[in-house]
């Protein structure tokens, strides 16, 4: 069983990268903030709860995700691992998580600040997601940095950290993900 985090400010990249990775890995991609937007188009009470919070640029209350989480990964597809795309992003998700499973590995995508912004403004553009405005971007970049940074040292201490260059094309980019990609699957 592999499971493998992966972090990384907003706009870093994380679900094309994701996809990439877990399909070398062979195992399924689970995104906290695709659930959220699933659960957002269904009009379910907790796409409600979901979406006040990602509107803000907030995180949603760790007792939802928590739960929403622990549900998801009692699912079969999950037996032989997975990619978490956006979970853990704070202290208590962490604790939450080694509950349920042991971490192999953290990825984590390190992106200077002032080209996120550049790359959100454009996505928002394209995508018309409603937390992509500039105020809610610059949220969305101090609540990672507020609560998530710290995950960084927290992982590291536990020698689990592969800090990709998130900078420049996203071919360079890709090339450097597949790296740790092939340096986290065990040799046949
Ligand atoms: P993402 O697509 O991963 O950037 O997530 C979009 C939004 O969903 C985030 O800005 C948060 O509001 C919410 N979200 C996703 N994952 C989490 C999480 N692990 N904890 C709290 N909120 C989350």
């Amino acid at each position: 069983m592999t499971t493998v985090v992966l972090m990384g400010p907003p706009g870093a990249g994380k679900g094309t990268h994701a996809e990439l990775l877990a399909g070398r890995l062979g195992v399924p991609v689970i995104s906290t903030g695709d659930i959220f937007r699933a659960q957002v188009a269904s009009g379910t009470d907790l796409g409600r709860t979901a979406q006040r919070h990602m509107d803000a640029g907030e995180y949603v209350p760790d007792e939802v995700t928590n739960a929403m989480i622990r549900e998801r990964l009692a699912a079969d597809d999950t037996r032989s691992g997975f990619l978490l795309d956006g979970y853990p992003r704070t202290v208590d998700q962490v604790a939450v998580l080694d509950e349920i499973c042991t971490v192999d590995a953290v990825v984590v995508l390190q992106v200077d600040q002032e080209p996120l912004v550049r790359r959100l403004l454009r996505r928002a553009e394209i995508e018309h997601r409603s937390d992509d405005t500039e105020e809610v971007i610059r949220r969305r970049l101090q609540v990672y940095a507020d609560q998530t940074v710290p995950l960084i040292s927290l992982y590291g201490g536990r020698g689990l950290l592969r800090e990709v260059d998130g900078n420049g094309e996203i071919d360079e980019v890709r090339e450097r993900v597949l790296e740790v990609a092939c340096a986290l699957t065990p040799a046949e």
